[in-house]
């Protein structure tokens, strides 16, 4: 498997972005293309690659998402007003970057979960 992609390079500040947030566990940056006025995505600074690649020993990580999101959404103030988590799974989800990674999206009403046919 391949070890780094561009999100690792943003962890590793190999490629320099503004960084909303980071910790031992998990980082935290504006989406390049955002979908919403809000729109973070906050990553493990380990690589795993899907939802489908979780073990038991990634629960603080993944635990420590949610505590981020709900931090950067307080900051962000977007909180109150309410926001969306997105986590894409293979193809099917559209994931297009094989390194875990939440969505978070607010700012605006964000409208049906998911498009109409
Ligand atoms: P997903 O479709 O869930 O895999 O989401 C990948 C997200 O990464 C997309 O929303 C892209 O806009 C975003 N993205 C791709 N490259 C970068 C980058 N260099 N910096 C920030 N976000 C990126």
């Amino acid at each position: 498997m391949k070890k780094d992609n561009i999100f690792t390079n943003i962890i590793t500040k190999k490629i320099k972005v503004d960084l909303l947030y980071q910790d031992e566990l998990v980082t935290a940056f504006y989406d390049l293309n955002p979908q919403a006025p809000v729109h973070v995505l906050i990553v493990p600074n380990i690589l795993i690659p899907t939802v489908n690649h979780i073990t038991t020993n990634d629960e603080i990580i993944l635990g420590r998402l949610f505590v981020v999101a709900a931090k950067i959404a307080k900051r962000k103030n977007i909180h109150a007003s309410g926001y969306r988590l997105i986590v894409n799974c293979n193809h099917h989800s559209g994931q297009e970057i094989y390194h875990l990674h939440m969505h978070l999206l607010g700012g605006k009403p964000l409208g049906p979960l998911l498009q109409q046919e």
